[in-house]
């Protein structure tokens, strides 16, 4: 029986002796041993009484069980969702509560606090630590090692992402089994990857991006994954050499760069690093080059879409941008209160359209009709701007536009001359009320190692560089930046504290 994404990810490993995940220790799973671990674990959920369309939750550390979890829940015609490692059992709660999942499951040191979660939303609890062990695997042990996958065609749902909670709580974005495939398929051709590459997996499993951007890609292509259970410079610096490919958050780079080992003599071997899920800066993209030769393609997605731009394979892969809308995707720039579209050149909010826009957020009909206009193009939230070359660039999320005195200001702007003042490590710009304005542009900054910001001098640099409009009424020294456990900044966080800021 058909099952749209086993049929194109899983099925083909298959017989396959080659390597499919390299794990740091040394240690090799081919294709087919993952392939009869898969199978195994299908049996179990099945036993455990997924059916067809039912949800299967995990909150568990990434390893090649937790992989197999995902093509096994797929397998199984199942709703796949991955949670966030770093949730608290009143986070599970909210999410076991949204999702009703049959099962739940989790690292075996977390399920005494996740039981009574696990119960009071009707979930069996099943245990699977980081090291492959635990109730989930001994219901797997001596299952067969083959199966029919259940039938599954391009509209039923895979997966189950929620977003990452920046701006609000976090919200079911359901996708299925087409939106997922396509944008593998698009990603793959887009980038090249073959059955020769080797990728260097270091993302988490439960996000957008290391769970479908890299681990479909490299399935899809027959690639091998060296599969990395966190992000570490020292490891990545010493598996760099085996590997071809790479795909990181910004911060990879920065510490990456950070570290004198890291050469152009490491990089050698690696024919492309992307980026994306957070803005990577011109200064890193340029820094990189410097340092290794290459050029790091930035791209632009959401839990929502998947990958909706990227920066060229061949062409220029300009800094400071995202690229270009991938085949496929239908990509405007649009009046954020009127949804008409701007011309080119002028900032507003991306709207996009194609087969990897999800089918609404999970029991939010009234949120799916705001974002998700019946002509299907999805609404972001992202403000943006294309240049005359196509080229898109994110300017800042519109939940983070300021309105002062009428005029409209975007953070972004005022962040990168405030990041470049003597002093500060990094910043963001937020509006907080004010009684003449509406709203007053605030400058929050981070101060560099050892050092202190001289704010009024900061203040009048500002004076040549930017509109008066613009420039900050007011600047605070913060120790650090909140952000969620995506290490996205939390601006709803910094706007509570600085409320009463003018008033
Ligand atoms: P929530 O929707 O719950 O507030 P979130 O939007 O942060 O959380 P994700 O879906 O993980 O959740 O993140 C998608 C967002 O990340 C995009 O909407 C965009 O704002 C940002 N993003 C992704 N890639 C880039 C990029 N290359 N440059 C700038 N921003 C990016
Ligand atoms: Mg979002």
């Amino acid at each position: 029986m058909a099952n749209t994404l086993y049929d194109a990810l899983f099925a083909p490993l298959a017989g396959r002796d080659k390597a499919f995940l390299i794990l740091p220790d040394g240690r090799e799973i081919s294709g087919d041993a993952f392939l009869r671990m898969v199978a195994r674990f299908a049996h179990a959920l099945r036993g455990a009484g997924v059916e067809p369309g039912d949800r299967v939750a995990v909150q568990i550390a990434k390893s090649p069980e937790g992989l197999a979890v995902y093509a096994a829940a797929v397998a199984a015609g199942a709703i796949f969702l991955p949670l966030n490692v770093g949730y608290t059992a009143d986070e599970i709660d909210y999410f076991l509560g949204n999702a009703t999942p049959k099962v739940f499951l989790c690292d075996g040191t977390k399920a005494a606090a996740l039981a009574p979660v696990a119960a009071r939303h009707g979930a069996a609890l099943m245990t699977l630590s980081g090291d492959g062990s635990g109730t989930f695997t001994d219901a797997a042990e001596g299952q067969p090692e083959t199966i029919d996958p259940a039938p599954r065609g391009p509209e039923d749902l895979a997966a189950f992402l929620y977003t990452s909670g920046t701006t609000g709580r976090s919200k079911g974005a359901m996708l299925s089994h087409r939106n997922l495939l396509s944008n593998a398929q698009v990603l793959a051709d887009y980038w090249r990857f073959t059955e020769e590459d080797v990728l260097l997996h270091a993302l988490p499993i439960f996000h957008t991006h290391g769970l479908f951007v890299a681990s479909n890609v490299s399935l899809l292509t027959g690639g091998a994954m060296i599969f990395l259970p966190a992000f570490s410079v020292d490891e990545v610096l010493r598996l760099m050499p085996q590997a071809t490919a790479m795909m990181g958050v910004p911060t990879f780079y920065t510490r990456l760069l950070d570290d004198p080992r890291f050469t152009r003599e490491v990089a050698k071997g690696m024919r492309l690093f992307t980026s994306g899920s957070a803005p990577l800066l011109a200064e890193t993209h340029v820094a990189f080059e410097q340092r290794t030769g290459h050029r790091i393609l930035e791209r632009y997605g959401m839990t929502e879409t998947n990958m909706n731009t990227s920066n060229p394979y061949d062409g220029e892969r300009r800094a400071g941008t995202v690229g270009f809308p991938l085949p496929g995707v239908e990509l405007k720039i649009t009046d954020p209160e009127t949804g008409a579209p701007l011309p080119q050149g002028e900032p507003g909010m991306i709207e996009v359209r194609g087969e990897n826009v999800f089918q609404g957020y999970w029991q939010m009909p009234e949120k799916t009709a705001e974002e998700l206009r019946a002509d299907g193009f999805f609404i972001t939230g992202d403000i943006g701007v294309m240049d005359a070359d196509g080229y898109v660039s994110i300017v800042g999320r519109q939940k983070d536009l300021i309105i002062t005195g009428g005029y409209n200001v975007y953070p972004k702007e005022v962040e990168l001359v405030l990041d470049e003042q003597p002093g500060v490590l990094e910043s963001a710009v937020i509006g907080v009320p004010h009684p003449d304005f509406g709203e007053a542009v605030f400058g929050v900054l981070v101060a560099a190692k050892g050092e202190t910001p001289d704010e009024g001098a900061i203040q009048a640099a500002l004076g040549g560089k930017l509109a008066k409009f613009k420039q900050p009424k007011g600047l605070a020294v913060v120790e650090a930046l909140p952000r969620n456990t995506m290490g996205k900044v939390q601006k709803n966080i910094l706007r509570e504290m600085f409320a009463d800021r003018f008033k």
